[in-house]
């Protein structure tokens, strides 16, 4: 074969290589918790202008090249840092008035995944998670184990302190107060503040991951584990399938909500909006819980059902212009969603 030849061969291959390369995709929610009335302009400000930094934060890694891991926790930390959101800084309180987190990712092209789970020293417990993944030989840390291994591979480690907000706490103080007047929470389990966060991402190479990070349930008892750690509940990724939770934890652990969806997609070719929805908006109520989630597959395709009043949540593609919404039927991610990247 004469050097031309050679050479066309291997601007062929190339093209072909490039021709198969993925649109990388990021979704994320921010908690299906949301309540039409405890909301206000200023407050609906700042948590757009956080899930589209987020976005933004995200995208730049996917765009840079890098695995769908980092882009999860690019986009994380900023909502584990923003006090708006029910994960890292402003998590829920315990019934006891502590903070307790719980985080998880999952690899999908390799199926490894790390998680950690009532923890309350770390600041980013995403960063946990991922690195029980790739620095030890586990899957699931806890409490002061987990904290220990944080303080042994760096991880940043901060005084309980740190995660208090005073709105928080009054939240709890009312949750209380219900509890002693043997009231139903004013606004049903909504009330719990399902502020959960979570992203899926989908990369250049076309491996998708998912990651969550929660305070978990508002006046939980401590010591109590939600679906957000727990892989194949709250996070799950595999090469066809990504899904992130945000609900009433306990349905969801025991409907395997983010398995059961990619389970569907994976096994069953059932398109990935009607997967979801199934899991979400069926089988989760039907049981008497309630929630959302975001899910993503390996064509791009997205979907983010809920069952409240609202859930934060936005899809960055590649256009890098961030996407997002709160309540249902908001025109930036509702049926064009899906007519979106890869749809
Ligand atoms: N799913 C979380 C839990 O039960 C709560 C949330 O979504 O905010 O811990």
């Amino acid at each position: 074969m004469g050097l031309h030849h050679l050479l066309a061969v291997v601007a062929a291959l190339s093209v072909a290589a490039v021709s198969h390369a993925t649109t990388p995709v990021l979704v994320i929610h921010g908690g299906a918790g949301v309540i039409k009335r405890d909301m206000n302009a200023a407050r609906e400000k700042a948590v757009r202008a956080a899930l589209a930094q987020a976005l933004r934060n995200g995208y730049a890694q996917l765009k840079a090249g890098k695995p769908a891991l980092d882009a999860i926790t690019a986009a994380l930390t900023v909502l584990e840092d923003d006090s708006n959101f029910n994960a890292g800084k402003g998590s829920v309180f315990t019934h006891d008035g502590r903070n307790e987190l719980d985080a998880a990712v999952m690899d999908g092209s390799t199926l490894r995944a790390g998680a950690v789970a009532g923890v309350h020293r770390v600041k980013n417990p995403i960063l946990l998670a991922r690195a029980v993944m790739e620095r030890s030989q586990h899957v699931m840390l806890i409490g002061d184990g987990a904290e220990e291994f944080a303080r042994e591979v760096g991880v940043t480690l901060v005084d309980p302190s740190y995660f208090r907000t005073e709105q928080r706490w009054q939240q709890l103080q009312k949750a209380l107060r219900e509890d002693s007047q043997d009231k139903p929470h004013a606004d049903g389990e909504t009330a719990r503040h399902f502020g959960t966060v979570g992203a899926v991402a989908l990369d250049a190479r076309g491996q998708l991951a998912a990651g969550t990070s929660t305070g978990g349930m508002m006046d939980k008892r401590w010591g109590r584990v939600g679906d957000s750690s727990i892989i194949g509940a709250g996070t799950y990724a595999n090469a066809d399938c990504a899904v992130s939770g945000t609900g009433w934890g306990e349905f969801y652990i025991r409907t395997v909500a983010a398995h059961a969806i990619c389970m569907r997609v994976s096994l069953m070719h059932v398109p990935l909006e009607r997967a979801a929805a199934e899991v979400i908006n069926q089988e989760i109520p039907a049981m008497g819980g309630n929630g959302g989630a975001i899910a993503l597959d390996a064509r791009g395709h997205i979907a983010m059902p809920f069952n409240t009043e609202g859930m934060y949540r936005g899809w960055i593609s590649s256009d890098g212009v961030p996407h997002v919404a709160i309540y249902d039927a908001e025109p930036d991610v509702g049926v064009g969603a899906q007519d979106g990247p890869g749809g």
